[in-house]
């Protein structure tokens, strides 16, 4: 239907007042890629996604859309389309007239205009719903309107600024898929703002993780989570153990480190400084309960301290036996065959060296406090922890 366009963020900034939206940003997105914008409330994404629509004037930097640098031109001439919670349908015009609205607007009529609406709305799955008003329509249905108008004039760049937000759960989730879908049917470039990450780590070619109006790392979905590259990257997406550590020696395959008075085993990969005072970072599903005759690189005893039964895991914190009090989450998947703890327990539980990174210390952030003891220095960051970094 339409051929992607590539957009380029060139150390793009936004000042409101004392207030910095959005500092630096640059970031080269493909053809047709399916970008995602992920970062908690207030950390900048509607001000760089308004800035590339044309809505704000950026303090500093380069918008260019393929090779054309459009930071100058105004809203209309930029062809890129929008689907903004704040932009919403035309509440007193039917669907087929919101959708022909964006094609009129640029001087099209009769049966072009009728032919891309048809073509429009049967891609989103609305055929028949033409003479429907929007109070007529579910808030799904609704969403899909909008992204019926965004589409009609076959823009080569769409920005969505959380479009699935208002929907419930189990219908946010079929839209991830649907639009996903449509989009590398339809080719169009499509540059998706979310504060949700399971929503990013769906339906993104490759995401921009941002905090305080700058980025923190750019990469695929994968990369972002099995290689986060700082503390606010590995917090904010999924859940993390972070755990205090000293490089005390090198192995063939990798560093040797001290964890509260336990060796333990890690590797390089992600981690490009070799000294300094280091985070050890390891995911809950990642640590395993050892049965007898089963080996990890790194294996210790615990105790454990808590079980909860979430559903598609249980989730222990689990006391490591060390020098300091070092307190460990635990999420191992629920299978008749696998034996529960009790709290109490004595258990052996380990890692693979490859399953855990490193993160420079420099990466700690004032923000997430400062512990007052031993015991707080070594906790994880658990959910708890994530909402604060994600007001709302
Ligand atoms: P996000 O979309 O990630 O939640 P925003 O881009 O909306 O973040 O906001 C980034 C920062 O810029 C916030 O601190 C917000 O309060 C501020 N901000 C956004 N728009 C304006 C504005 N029009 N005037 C003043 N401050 C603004
Ligand atoms: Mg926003």
């Amino acid at each position: 239907m339409s051929t992607g366009e590539a957009l380029r963020l060139e150390r793009l900034c936004k000042q409101y007042g004392s207030v910095r939206a959005v500092h630096e940003v640059s970031v080269q997105i493909e053809a047709g890629e399916f970008i995602s914008f992920l970062g908690p409330s207030g950390s900048g994404k509607t001000t760089t996604l308004m800035m590339v629509a044309g809505f704000e004037t950026p303090t500093a930097g380069q918008i260019f859309i393929g090779a054309r640098p459009v930071t100058r031109l105004p809203v209309h001439r930029r062809n890129i389309g929008v689907v903004f919670q704040s932009y919403a349908l035309f509440p007193h015009l039917s669907v087929l007239e919101n959708v022909a609205f964006a094609l009129k607007m640029r001087g099209v009529s009769g049966s072009e205009l009728r032919a891309g609406v048809n073509e429009s709305l049967s891609l989103v799955q609305l055929g028949g719903y033409e003479a429907r008003m929007p109070h007529q329509l579910s808030g799904g249905q609704q969403q899909r309107v909008a992204l019926a108008r965004a589409l009609v004039f076959r823009p080569g760049l769409v920005l969505l600024d959380e479009p699935l937000g208002a929907l419930d759960k189990q219908l946010r989730e079929n839209m991830q898929l649907e639009l996903k879908r449509l989009q590398k049917s339809v080719g169009t470039t499509m540059v998706f703002v979310t504060h949700d990450q399971s929503e990013a780590l769906t339906m993104s070619d490759r995401i921009v993780v941002m905090n305080e109006g700058k980025v923190e790392q750019i990469g695929t979905p994968e990369e972002i989570y099995e290689t986060p590259r700082s503390r606010f990257v590995a917090s904010f997406i999924g859940e993390s153990n972070f755990l205090d550590a000293r490089l005390i020696g090198k192995t063939d395959q990798g560093p040797l480190l001290d964890v509260a008075g336990l060796q333990v085993r890690a590797t390089w990969q992600g981690f490009e400084r070799q000294t300094g005072p280091v985070i050890l970072m390891i995911r809950p599903e990642k640590i395993i309960p050892l049965a007898a005759g089963s080996r990890a690189d790194n294996e210790f005893e615990g105790v454990v301290q808590e079980a909860v039964y979430r559903g598609h895991v249980v989730k222990y914190q689990i006391r490591l036996c060390a020098a300091l009090p070092v307190l460990l989450t635990v999420a191992v998947a629920y299978r008749a065959s696998t034996p529960r703890f009790q709290i109490g327990e004595k258990v052996k539980i380990g890692w693979d060296a490859r399953d855990a990174r490193l993160l420079s210390d420099e990466a700690k952030r004032p923000s997430q406090g400062v512990p007052d003891n031993d015991e707080a220095l070594l906790r994880v960051t658990t959910a708890a922890d994530r909402m604060a970094i994600l007001p709302s």
